[in-house]
């Protein structure tokens, strides 16, 4: 049977069931079974993997909020939900669906500060960078400053809420009658038994496709030969499924990308840099974009040069300032990161042509003097030059996760094609379709745990109201 099969026959025997069952332990999943769980539903979570992680605990961790206290906290008192939603819609130029816009901006305040309240989850505020495309420090962070603690925290949690995790139980199929309600899911073990679950309700919460090249390719196919740096297990199983139930599945083409992934070390090398001051060439030493822009579109960018590849370079300061994220210091320490004295030494270590390069440096002195002005519409008038010693990391573009999937309604519940929400079906995170529109210049820094937390804690709520009905 293939991936993401939906049989429309009863189920054939019933192994345990749950009033609401939870496919996928990541950011959504457990948002989504905890806050079922305190509506006082028996929950249920199915992870395929031995030990959760997901793309959650690969991310960086950073979740956008607007108006919570953890921003007043730190004297951030101006910021609302409505400038947070247009901040999302001005990145897309307006092409994300305004109505999960509006959901995701307005409830995600509400979401973080009930983990906290609710599960002790800390959360700071960012400020010592302000993400490009948002008007306010709004990156909310678990102290650590990473996904994987994110995701710890949030384990522990569901831990403590006495919500079981069974782990290496992959969803392969589920049970659905003629009018849409999912009455039962399969799940396969790793030594090839299967097990049948009846559920109540059931949410979805198994990211995208961007695991499934046939489903990239099909999608995306600008971004199918990237690599992809998310987690290998999200399948597409949620889109398998949509499109076997009829649902509406919206932006199958968004996606987050980014341009600038150690190579070959595979290690995210934070586009603060660039915000910085840092300068991205390829191998003919020549700029190619402006590099203040989005770090998603920027996959696309470096893909298109030689090689598929680009050198970012930076200097002293920026790289001690680098230093503040984990990813950088993980760079740091696999010798990801060359050092050069001066221009001279940086072409040698980069093999980067010398003349070029020093052309490159040249040039941007006069951007950066208002004598010139940069062809690619970079201001850098705004931070300090470059100054020697200099720093350098290979990299490439890669794709992160997609952005499309089910439309969801104001509950979370899955919308089938004629906008009819389907008897018992909710989704979140990955598997829902996203904010940042259908293009991968549509994704504001923060999309990806917005939707996660924020449908997860929507799909939570309101999958317990329905529960025992
Ligand atoms: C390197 C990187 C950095 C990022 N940084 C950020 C950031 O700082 N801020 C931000 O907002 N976003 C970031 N993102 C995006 C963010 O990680 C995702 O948007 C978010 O984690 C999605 O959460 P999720 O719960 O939907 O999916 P996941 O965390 O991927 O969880 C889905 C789970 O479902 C499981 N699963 C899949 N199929 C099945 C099945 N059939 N049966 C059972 N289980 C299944 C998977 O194994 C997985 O554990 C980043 C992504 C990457 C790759």
């Amino acid at each position: 049977m293939g991936a993401g099969t939906v049989l429309r026959e009863a189920p054939p025997r019933i192994d345990a069931e749950a009033q609401v069952v939870v496919i996928g332990a990541g950011a959504c999943g457990l948002t989504a079974a905890l806050r079922a769980k305190a509506g006082g539903a028996d929950v249920l979570v199915l992870e395929r993997d031995a030990s959760p992680s997901g793309s959650t605990s690969m991310s960086s961790g950073f979740v956008p909020a607007a108006s919570t206290r953890f921003q007043r906290a730190i004297g951030v008192d101006d910021d609302t939900s409505q400038l947070f939603e247009a901040d999302i819609l001005a990145k897309s130029g307006g092409k994300s669906d305004r109505h999960l816009t509006h959901l995701a901006s307005r409830t995600i305040g509400e979401a973080l500060e009930w983990l906290a309240d609710a599960h002790g989850i800390e959360w700071i505020v960012l400020d010592d960078f302000l993400y490009p495309g948002h008007s306010r420090h709004r990156m909310h962070a678990v102290p650590e400053k990473t996904g994987a603690a994110l995701l710890a925290r949030l384990l522990a949690a569901t831990e403590r809420a006495d919500i079981p995790v069974v782990t290496e139980a992959r969803v392969s199929r589920l049970y659905a009658d003629a009018n849409n309600r999912i009455t039962a899911v399969e799940i396969s073990r790793p030594k090839g038994n299967s097990e049948i679950l009846a559920c109540e309700n059931l949410i979805l919460a198994c990211n995208g496709y961007g695991g499934n090249r046939e489903l990239v390719a099909r999608h995306i196919p600008e971004i199918a030969r990237a690599t992809y740096y998310g987690h290998e297990g999200n399948k597409g199983d949620a889109l398998y499924w949509g499109e076997a139930l009829g649902c509406e599945l919206k932006h199958l083409s968004g996606y987050q990308g980014h341009g600038s992934l150690a190579h070959p070390h595979g290690i995210l090398i934070s586009w603060a840099l660039m915000m910085e001051g840092a300068i991205q060439v390829n191998v003919r030493g020549e700029r190619f974009s402006n590099e203040n822009g989005g770090y998603s579109e920027q996959a696309v960018n470096v893909l298109r040069q030689p090689e598929g590849i680009a050198w970012n370079i930076y200097d002293e300061r920026i790289h001690e300032f680098a230093l503040n994220f984990p990813d950088y210091r993980e760079a740091v320490e696999a010798s990801a990161i060359r050092h050069a004295a001066d221009p001279t030494e940086l072409a040698a270590i980069t093999r980067l042509p010398a003349s070029t390069l020093e052309k490159t440096f040249e040039e941007i002195a006069k951007y950066r003097a208002g004598t010139a002005k940069d062809p690619f519409g970079r201001d850098f008038t705004a931070r300090p030059g470059l100054n020697p010693p200099y720093h350098a990391v290979r990299v490439t573009g890669a794709l992160f996760h997609t952005q499309g999937g089910a439309k969801i309604d104001d509950h979370a519940r899955v919308l089938d094609r004629t906008g009819k929400p389907l008897p018992n079906l909710f989704a979140g995170g990955g598997s829902a379709c996203g904010v940042s529109g259908p293009d991968v210049s549509g994704y504001l820094s923060g999309n990806g745990l917005l939707t996660a937390i924020a449908f997860g804690f929507l799909a939570g709520t309101f999958s317990a109201q329905r529960a025992g009905r």
